[in-house]
């Protein structure tokens, strides 16, 4: 099998209260599980079969016979990621380097933290959230994606990400998506990934 799936960064528990062991049983052990299985299934026997994970995006995205390889592929990334987007005891102010960055191209810490509240609340539908950088113009943005789309096929950096889909706060919080998204910026975001990621 070309495709793995990585085990959580933390214990399944370890985000409570925020995020339930449950959700992250179902999210990660089934959902997050799922995407990895169907991929595999779908690249074998093809030429990505024994392509790493980035390449089998980036080539299924450009082919619109492979979507259902894209959307499986980019949801093992997109997990991925976001499991890393989080941290027990996160939220909080971003390190300096990072926190300057933010406030150079959004203005203040706050105008970040509402556009990006503003992005994930209003992705209609399934999908996700992120802080990318645009090695273009060399700013930070706010972005939304829906269904599996990912920034890494539009030539941005991503930072951070939230998972949007019901899947990822509906034992949780049930239909209050704005009450999961607050929690995740004042309690949970990994600011010192986002910093990583923004160095790399
Ligand atoms: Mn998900």
């Amino acid at each position: 099998m070309a495709i793995t799936l990585p085990e959580l960064p933390y214990p399944k528990n370890a985000l409570e209260p925020h995020i339930s062991e449950k959700t992250l049983e179902f999210h990660h052990g089934k959902h997050h599980a799922a995407y990895v299985n169907n991929t595999n299934n779908l690249i074998q026997g093809t030429p990505l079969e024994k392509a790493d994970l980035e390449t089998i995006i980036k080539e299924s995205a450009k082919d619109s016979s492979k979507v259902g390889i894209f959307n499986n592929s980019a949801q093992v990334w997109n997990h991925t990621f976001y499991w890393h987007s989080m941290k027990p005891n996160g939220g909080g102010e971003p390190p300096k380097a990072l926190l300057d960055k933010i406030i150079a191209d959004f203005g203040s810490f706050d105008n970040f933290k509402n556009e990006f509240k503003q992005a994930a609340a209003t992705q209609f539908g399934s999908g996700w959230a992120w802080l990318v950088l645009d090695p273009a113009d060399k700013k930070l943005k706010v972005l939304k994606t829906p269904n599996a789309e990912t920034p890494i096929t539009k030539n941005l950096k991503p930072l951070i990400t939230i998972d949007v889909w019901e899947h990822a706060y509906y034992l949780d919080y049930q239909n209050r998506r704005p009450d999961y998204i607050d929690t995740f910026i004042a309690k949970l975001v990994n600011w010192e990934f986002a910093l990583k990621n923004l160095e790399a």
